[in-house]
């Protein structure tokens, strides 16, 4: 295999202290690049980094996502401890829970829209202008398949991923001119903590949807997203990327 070579890079990596985005940090710093894991969880984000500091250059830090002063306060710390940032994985998600939607509570809609949607347009709009100065720059997006065909049971998940895809759209088409390119994944199943979240019901909905038959792997996903993130993309925007075994429609 090709080894996709990001030697120098400094990625930002948010809901990077496990799962999906753990995954994508490993494949990373596998490749050279220097990693800053964003999470809620901050004790996870250091346990990680730690880790991956066997391999390679990381940090963990703990904030949220959907606050602007935490965004910029760990913008901050990441460009002190690694001098800039070449690369924004906006990762970080929650599921919310498995309702119909005249039962969704709003409080819950809120939440899942907060972190989902307006979490990654945070990240997007603090590390932009990074970005147009040093004119470079790599951002990926994690949406859903549930963006792209709705889940029953999941409106404000399916709802905050549409939006990001749309997100995604619309920055992509703000940028080229500064060669930043950004594109969106569409994963379908990864089996991961999100699934805490989620009733086995959902989980079998899902799975039985997929013609591949099977989860996708997070090596599968980090695999993707390591190519979007390099300079070997040079020219592919506002794009989506599909990771559902089949299931997408478009
Ligand atoms: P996960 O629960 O394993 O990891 C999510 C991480 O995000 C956690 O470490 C969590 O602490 C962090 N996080 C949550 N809220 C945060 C906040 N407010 N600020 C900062 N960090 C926060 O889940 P995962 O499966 O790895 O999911 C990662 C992304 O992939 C999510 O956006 C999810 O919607 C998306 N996704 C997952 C699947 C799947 O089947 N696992 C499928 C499609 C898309």
């Amino acid at each position: 295999m090709n080894q996709i070579d990001l030697k120098g890079r400094r990625a930002v990596i948010t809901g990077g202290a496990q799962g999906i985005g753990l995954a994508i940090a490993q494949r990373l710093v596998a490749s050279g690049a220097s990693v800053s894991l964003w999470d809620l969880d901050a004790k996870l984000a250091t346990e990680a980094a730690e880790q991956l500091s066997k391999i390679g250059d990381a940090h963990g830090i703990g904030m949220d996502v959907t606050q602007p002063s935490e965004v910029a306060a760990a913008l901050s710390s990441s460009v002190n401890r690694m001098g800039g940032v070449d690369i924004l994985v906006a990762n970080a998600g929650i599921a919310g829970p498995n309702l119909k939607t005249w039962e969704y509570p709003i409080e819950a809609w809120q939440q899942v829209i907060d972190i989902d949607l307006t979490g990654i347009f945070l990240c997007c709009r603090a590390i932009a202008p990074l970005m147009i100065e040093q004119k470079y720059g790599r951002i990926v997006n994690t949406a859903s398949i549930a963006g792209k065909e709705g889940n029953p049971n999941a409106p404000a998940y399916s709802a905050a991923k549409a939006g990001v895809i749309a997100l995604t759209k619309s920055l992509g088409k703000e940028l080229p001119e500064y060669d930043i390119a950004v594109n969106c994944i569409t994963p379908a199943v990864a089996r991961t903590r999100i699934f805490d979240q989620m009733t086995q019901q959902h989980i079998d909905y899902m799975l039985s949807k997929i013609p591949r038959g099977r989860f996708v792997e997070v090596e599968e996903i980090a695999s993707m997203v390591a190519w979007l993130v390099s300079a070997e993309n040079s020219f592919t925007t506002g794009a989506v990327f599909d990771l559902s075994g089949g299931r997408a429609t478009y």
